[in-house]
């Protein structure tokens, strides 16, 4: 009886050293999950609600950032009537080297929402209310559509770098009149990408104009060129509607 318990508290010492060994691999490699799982195992410590900040963060930084989330929040919600999608847990690091440490390029990407809108993860580049305000409209926008549409790449990935674009009017892609009329940078022009992964290429190339370019097809498609930013969400909706009733991107 004895050898019986020896032997079995061996296979699950073993299982239990093996079920460990998986998950260090595992998150050694998706790092970006590893910290969703565990946030003080890469350096962060939770200040509020699902937000998190590299440790040593000076309190003003974390007050600047806060103010600019809120603000980037409001600009989201005017544009959509409102937030509807789950607030991800945001990380947020002050240095380059935290960034590379939760899987992201600190030499070009300043923030992205991942695992289906759930984590924001933001470099030291994306402390701003325009970068914040991009990655929370690509959140809320795959929210409206949902998981299965954005699955099955309905979403053509200009349309939703343009709409993002067009949302956090974002003066370095669109050209913004006093009252707040979007007005396009550069002409469309052909050859805009719909596949996610060559457009994460072409931009990561240094295509930075395809930003200018979506965001005026956007624009025109949508028939906002030249109208007030109320006049996006309402036109913005009617083509989520559309999507989501099993209709291919139609615009209004
Ligand atoms: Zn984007």
């Amino acid at each position: 009886m004895r050898k019986c318990v020896k032997i079995g508290t061996g296979v699950i010492a073993a299982a239990i050293v093996i079920a460990v060994g998986s998950i260090v691999a595992f998150t050694t490699k998706n790092p970006s999950i590893g910290v969703f799982l565990c946030s003080p195992c890469y350096g962060f410590k939770q200040t509020a609600s699902n937000f998190y900040v590299e440790r040593e963060t000076p309190e003003e930084k974390i007050i600047s950032f806060k103010e600019a989330l809120d603000n980037a929040t409001v600009q989201v919600k005017d544009v959509f009537g409102g937030i509807k999608a789950p607030t991800p847990k945001i990380f947020v690091c002050a240095t380059k080297y935290c960034a590379k440490r939760i899987g992201m390029n600190p030499n070009g990407e300043k923030a992205s929402v991942i695992l289906a809108g759930r984590m924001m993860r933001v470099a030291p580049g994306g402390q701003s209310n325009t970068i914040l305000s991009h990655e929370l409209t690509h959140a809320e926008l795959h929210h409206r559509v949902g998981i299965s549409i954005m699955a099955q790449g309905l979403i053509p990935a200009w349309f939703d770098e343009g709409v993002a674009v067009a949302v956090s009017q974002d003066s370095r892609y669109l050209t913004l009149s006093k009252n707040g009329a979007l007005h396009c940078l550069l002409e469309p022009g052909q050859n805009l990408p719909s596949d996610r992964d060559e457009w994460n290429k072409r931009a990561a190339d240094g295509e930075h104009d395809l930003y200018a370019r979506a965001a005026c097809r956007v624009i025109r498609d949508l028939g906002v060129e030249d109208q007030p930013p109320r006049v996006l969400g309402d036109k913005l909706l009617r083509s989520l509607v559309n999507i989501t009733s099993g209709q291919s991107l139609q615009m209004p």
